[in-house]
């Protein structure tokens, strides 16, 4: 299973939104909020952290 960062940099990271701890998720290539659910999408490996970006829920639910 690949990683979509190097290792360790996930937990250095946090939520932008609560400061909640993130998840790697691959499809789609986000990181996942594990307190709010929101998602951040993951481009050539570099995540981006805006507010802006981020993908309510998660991105990845069936609605
Ligand atoms: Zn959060």
């Amino acid at each position: 299973m690949s990683e979509l960062l190097p290792e360790g940099l996930i937990e250095i990271m946090q939520c932008i939104i609560c400061t909640g701890s993130l998840s790697e998720r691959l499809e789609p290539p986000s990181l996942v909020c594990d307190d709010c659910g929101v998602a951040y999408p993951v481009e050539d490996g570099i995540p981006i952290m805006l507010e802006d970006e981020v993908i309510p829920g998660g991105g990845g639910l069936d609605e």
